[in-house]
């Protein structure tokens, strides 16, 4: 249980607020046909500034470890990033920003900010670890489970969990870490840089064939020593509160239990929202505080507690701040809750019985898959 020496710590930086870049009518280009849209991509500040504005609003901020974090350093960057890439990255950066990749455009000061942005999730990381905090929620920007060691894709820059993980391993504060990704969309960055990896369990839950494609099916199990140690749970779009639960009790807890790590790390992307723009799931508020307690269920099972979260998508504006005000909550133990103004629009849109027995029989026909 929470003590006063051990409360949840929230890591974030103004910094991370101000990332932008490039000229996008949300996910097109512009030009041609196309004119532009004010705030271009969906990946914006907004939804995670409205987040720290929630918190403060509702008094849970002043219950929480409130801090910055040192930007990740080349040493902990190379662990996970190619060399040339960091160093084209950091070029176009201070040339004024650019792009490279797949839709990750940036600023002047980019390379930083990704850094700082990694930052944050190592620390929160670190200070699980060394039981300077009880939890650690890291409110990263830009996001992160999509970057490859030498190709960023979808809005992420850093692979800022991988860093984190890696740095924990490498100064020997854990030896067995799992990854659990709620973002609605595939993991395929942090499947990609663990797949021969035994001592990193990577889970991934996300919506069919949404992001990226093909990428993200249920017989991609890692190789090597990591095989059977990559586990993708995808689910038919339309899955809500019962299709994520389902599946946290009959594969993502099982899994974490069989593969008894020193510590667990959420990718916490709040696209699977009902109203999310780059998401057709149905999943709310009650829905991630539900999950937070499963995930804390485990870590305290298995690991002493420790639990850290790194956010990741969500493009909602408006619920983004309810979902992860509620996971907070959740961490914290606290007693302030912020109701989540749409529970029961999406609530009444949840799948119907017949819908609900045809998604649970797909995860158990999965978990029967990864023998759990
Ligand atoms: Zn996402």
């Amino acid at each position: 249980m929470p003590t006063t020496a051990t409360p949840t710590a929230f890591l974030l930086d103004e910094s991370c607020f101000w990332h932008g870049g490039g000229n996008y009518a949300f996910l097109a280009p512009v030009g041609g046909l196309v004119q532009p849209i004010q705030g271009g991509l969906p990946e914006s500040p907004e939804s995670k500034r409205r987040l720290k504005n929630l918190l403060e609003r509702t008094g849970l901020l002043a219950e929480l470890v409130t801090r910055s974090a040192a930007p990740a350093h080349e040493e902990m960057l190379r662990r996970v990033h190619d060399g040339a890439y960091l160093k084209e990255f950091k070029r176009l950066s201070d040339a004024g920003g650019g792009e490279l990749g797949e839709r990750t455009p940036f600023g002047p000061g980019g390379y930083e900010i990704a850094a700082l942005s990694a930052g944050l999730a190592v620390e929160a990381l670190r200070m699980v670890l060394a039981a300077e905090a009880h939890n650690a929620y890291a409110l990263c920007r830009p996001p992160g489970h999509h970057c490859l060691p030498a190709h960023p894709m979808g809005f992420c820059l850093m692979a800022n969990i991988a860093i984190a993980v890696e740095t924990a391993l490498a100064e020997r504060r854990a030896e067995r870490i799992a990854i659990v990704d709620w973002d609605v969309h595939h993991g395929n960055g942090t499947e990609a840089i663990f797949w021969e990896r035994g001592d990193v369990l990577t889970i991934s839950l996300h919506q069919e064939n949404n992001y990226p494609r093909p990428s993200g099916g249920v017989e991609a199990r890692g190789a090597g020593a990591g095989e059977d140690y990559n586990i993708n749970v995808p689910l038919l779009p339309g899955g809500g509160h019962d299709a994520y639960l389902y599946a946290f009790e009959r594969i993502v807890q099982p899994a974490l239990a069989r593969f008894r790590p020193d510590a667990i790390v959420v990718a916490a992307g709040f696209d699977a929202s009902g109203v999310d723009p780059l998401g057709r799931m149905l999943a709310f508020g009650a829905t991630f505080k539900e999950m937070t307690r499963m995930l804390m269920q485990s870590a305290r099972e298995l690991c002493g507690g420790r639990l850290a979260f790194a956010h990741e998508g969500g493009y909602s504006e408006l619920h983004v701040p309810f979902c992860a005000h509620q996971v907070l909550e959740e961490l914290s133990h606290s007693t302030i809750h912020a109701p989540d103004p749409l529970e029961s629009r999406i609530g009444g849109q949840q799948p119907t019985r017949r819908q609900i027995a045809f998604q649970r029989g797909l995860i158990n026909e999965m978990a029967e898959f990864f023998l759990l």
